[in-house]
C-alpha cells in the first residue's frame, strides 16, 4: 500500500516538475506539504510523537519510489525526515518534540542537519564549530557546509564542539532567524540540482541552553547511529535511480532499430541490460535486508555500521554504473536532455559522495573485518 501511495504521489507531484526544477536549480516546496498529508515526513517517528510509526523498510521503500522519479526532492526529503525529524523524535526532550515536530511533520517547516564543515568532511569529528557555555546560554561560532536544505530550511539539527577533545560533540536545535545565525551561499551543483545545498554560518549565535539536545558532549553515539540509518535509507534513492535507468534503457532497446533490427538484439546491449538488472536486484536484497535487520534490532554498534556501509557502497556504485550504461544504450539521445538518463547519472554520482564517500564506507567495512590490524 505504501509503495502504491508513494508511486502515485511521485507521478502526480514530482514527475511533472523535476525536469524544469533540475534545469533551473529550483525546489519543489509544495511537495513537502503533500508528503505531510500522506504521513511521509514523520514516517519512522512513533505515533505518540505525531508520526506514522513505520520503520526503516518503509522509509527505504519511500526513498526508492520517490528516487525513481526525482532523486533531488528525495534527497531533501531524506535530510528533512531522517536527519532532522527522526533525530529530534529520538533524542529530543518532550518540550523540544512538542515545539518542533508538529510543523516539521506537517511540512510547514523544512528541516536539515549540519555536521560537515569546510575543513571536516570525511573526518567529521574534526569539526571546528564551537558552542561555548555562557550562563544559561551557548554562544556558537563556526560554519557548516554542504547542508541539504540549508538555503531554505527553517530548523537545523546542528553538531558543535563543547570541549577541546575530538569526542566533545553536542547537538543544538537552530532556527532560521536566531540572532547570529545565517545561511550562506547556495551551491550550484552537477546533479541533485533540485535539492538546495548551502552553508550555515554562526557568528556569536547566542541561544538558550534549552536548545541543546541530550547531555553536553554526548552526541557522538546518536550521530553515528543516525549515519547508519541514513546510509540504509539513502540506498533506496540509489535503487530508485537504477530502476528508472533500467526501465528507460530497456524500453529504448526494444524500440530503437539499427542495422535492420532492434538494438536489443545485439549481445553487447543485452549484456549491459542483464548485468544492470542483476546488480540492481542484488543491491535491492542487500539494502532491504539491512533495513529489515535494523528494524528487528538485529544490528547494533559497529555491526550495524558495517551492514549499512555495505548497502550504501554497493547501491551507490551500482546506480552510477547503471545510469552510465543507460546513457550508452541510448547513444546520442542518452547524452541529451531529451531523455532523463543524463539526469539520473548526474544524481547517482552524489550517492558515492554524500552520507560518507565510497572510500569511507570501505574503511568502515575493512575496520570491522580486520579489527586492530586495520589501524596498525
Ligand atoms: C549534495 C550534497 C549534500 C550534502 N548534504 C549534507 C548534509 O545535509 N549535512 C551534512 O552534514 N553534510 C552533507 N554533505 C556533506 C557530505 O557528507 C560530504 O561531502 C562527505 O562526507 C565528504 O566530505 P568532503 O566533501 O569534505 O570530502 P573529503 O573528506 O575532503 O574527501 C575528499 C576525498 O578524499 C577521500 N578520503 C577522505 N578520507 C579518506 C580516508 N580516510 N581514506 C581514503 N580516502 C579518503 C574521500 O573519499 C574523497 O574521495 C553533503 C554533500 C553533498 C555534495
Amino acid at each position: 500500500m505504501l509503495q502504491d501511495t508513494v508511486r502515485q504521489f511521485a507521478q502526480s507531484s514530482l514527475a511533472p516538475k523535476i525536469e524544469t526544477l533540475d534545469h533551473e536549480e529550483g525546489f519543489n516546496r509544495e511537495s513537502f506539504y503533500k508528503m505531510g498529508e500522506l504521513g511521509l515526513l514523520g514516517i519512522i517517528v512513533p505515533e505518540e510523537d505525531g508520526g506514522t510509526g513505520m520503520d526503516a523498510v518503509a522509509a527505504t521503500i519511500t526513498m526508492e519510489e520517490m528516487g525513481a522519479v526525482d532523486a533531488s526532492t528525495t534527497l531533501s526529503y531524506l535530510a528533512h525526515t531522517i536527519l532532522c525529524v527522526n533525530q529530534i523524535a529520538k533524542n529530543g526532550t518532550p518540550e523540544q518534540k512538542k515545539k518542533y515536530l508538529p510543523k516539521l511533520i506537517s511540512g510547514e517547516h523544512l528541516g536539515g542537519m549540519g555536521m560537515s564543515e569546510p575543513g571536516a568532511g570525511s573526518d567529521a569529528l574534526g569539526m571546528k564549530t564551537k558552542a561555548q557555555r555562557s550562563g544559561d546560554q551557548y554562544v556558537i561560532n563556526g560554519s557548516k557546509t554542504w547542508i541539504t536544505n540549508g538555503p531554505n530550511g527553517d530548523v537545523f539539527y546542528v553538531y558543535a564542539k563543547t570541549g577541546e577533545g575530538k569526542r566533545d560533540v553536542s547537538t543544538f536545535l537552530i532556527e532560521r532567524g536566531m540572532p547570529g545565525f545565517s545561511t550562506g551561499k547556495k551551491f550550484s551543483k552537477m546533479g541533485m540540482r533540485a535539492s538546495p545545498t548551502g552553508e550555515l554560518v554562526f557568528a556569536d549565535c547566542r541561544i538558550s541552553a534549552a536548545q541543546r539536545v541530550g547531555e553536553e558532549g554526548s552526541s557522538i553515539k546518536m550521530m553515528m547511529r543516525n549515519l547508519d540509518i541514513e546510509r540504509i535509507t539513502i540506498s533506496g534513492i540509489s535503487l530508485g535511480i537504477a530502476r528508472a535507468s533500467i526501465e528507460v534503457a530497456t524500453r529504448y532497446a526494444k524500440e530503437r532499430s539499427q542495422f535492420g533490427k532492434p538494438i536489443g538484439a545485439f549481445q553487447q546491449i543485452q549484456e549491459r541490460l542483464a548485468e544492470a538488472s542483476a546488480w540492481y536486484e542484488a543491491c535491492r536484497c542487500l539494502t532491504y535486508d539491512a533495513a529489515k535487520m535494523w528494524d528487528m534490532g538485529m544490528m547494533v554498534g559497529k555491526e550495524a555500521s558495517m551492514m549499512a556501509a555495505k548497502a550504501k557502497l554497493q547501491s551507490a556504485q551500482m546506480a552510477t554504473k547503471v545510469a552510465l550504461d543507460a546513457i550508452q544504450i541510448l547513444g546520442g539521445y542518452g547524452y541529451t536532455r531529451e531523455f532523463p538518463v543524463e539526469r539520473y547519472m548526474r544524481d547517482a554520482k552524489l550517492m558515492e559522495i554524500g552520507a560518507g564517500t565510497n572510500e569511507i564506507q570501505r574503511v568502515i567495512i575493512a575496520r570491522q573485518m580486520l579489527g586492530e590490524a586495520a589501524d596498525a
